[in-house]
């Protein structure tokens, strides 16, 4: 027997956001995923899986055919690329926007700017665009406390309503993308898995188009 069809889903914000999707298309998973501690889950499609990951991990083992499909933010995209991915849906979920971030009342900096990220990337290519020197220094979360801290002048961070940014005394600057949720596919399973895959693309696309998750 074919071994099942893996999707691979982001945890936390975009997986609230996530299961009513796959609620409407008829791949729930058949156990509560925050009631477990397990990563892998069944679904209500008896020829289709679930895995959750962090998104960082999603385009990696999307990439690699580990999962065949994959819900995962565009700002991973962006950071991590998207070399052997199709990219067939925007899943119009937990959007945001990329954004370099700082005190608005800041002296100009003298000499290279530096800019702390867990979007290494990302803020790279942004500066560089500008014709800005940048020092980048990597970061793995709460990215608001380095300019606090003056470990930075500025952070490149995914931005909401900006009441983080606010409460912490600093302002979004420059708009460097929009963000929202994709659903991605691996280019060979794509052709090797066609009509399985399809039928997922087609039934997480009614569902967004269905309106009933929202
Ligand atoms: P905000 O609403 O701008 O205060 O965002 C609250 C925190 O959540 C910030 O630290 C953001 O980095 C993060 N955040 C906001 N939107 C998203 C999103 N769509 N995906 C992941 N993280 C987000």
């Amino acid at each position: 027997m074919n071994q099942k069809l893996t999707i691979a889903l982001t945890k936390g914000r975009i997986l609230k956001e996530t299961l009513p999707l796959l609620r409407a298309a008829g791949l729930s998973p058949v156990e509560d995923i925050d009631m477990s501690r397990k990563l892998l889950f069944e679904t209500e499609h008896p020829d289709i899986r679930l895995v959750i990951l962090r998104g960082s991990d999603v385009p990696t083992y999307v990439r690699h055919g580990a999962a065949d499909l994959g819900v995962v933010g565009k700002d991973m995209l962006l950071e991590f690329g998207a070399d052997g991915l199709y990219e067939p849906l925007d899943l119009g979920i937990a959007r945001c926007r990329l954004m370099t971030a700082g005190f608005p009342d800041r002296e100009p900096v003298q000499g290279r700017i530096r800019v702390a990220s867990k979007f290494v990337h990302v803020a790279q290519s942004h500066y560089a665009s500008r014709g800005v020197q940048a020092e980048i220094i990597k970061l793995y979360g709460a990215m608001e406390l380095a300019p606090l801290m003056d470990l930075a002048d500025e952070i490149v961070d995914v931005v909401d309503t900006g009441n983080t940014l606010r409460a912490n005394g600093m302002a979004p600057l420059e708009h460097i993308a929009d963000i929202s949720t994709r659903l991605i596919v691996n280019k060979a399973a794509m052709r090797t898995r066609h009509g399985v895959i399809e039928g997922a693309i087609a039934a997480i696309s009614d569902a967004i188009g269905s309106g009933e998750t929202r």
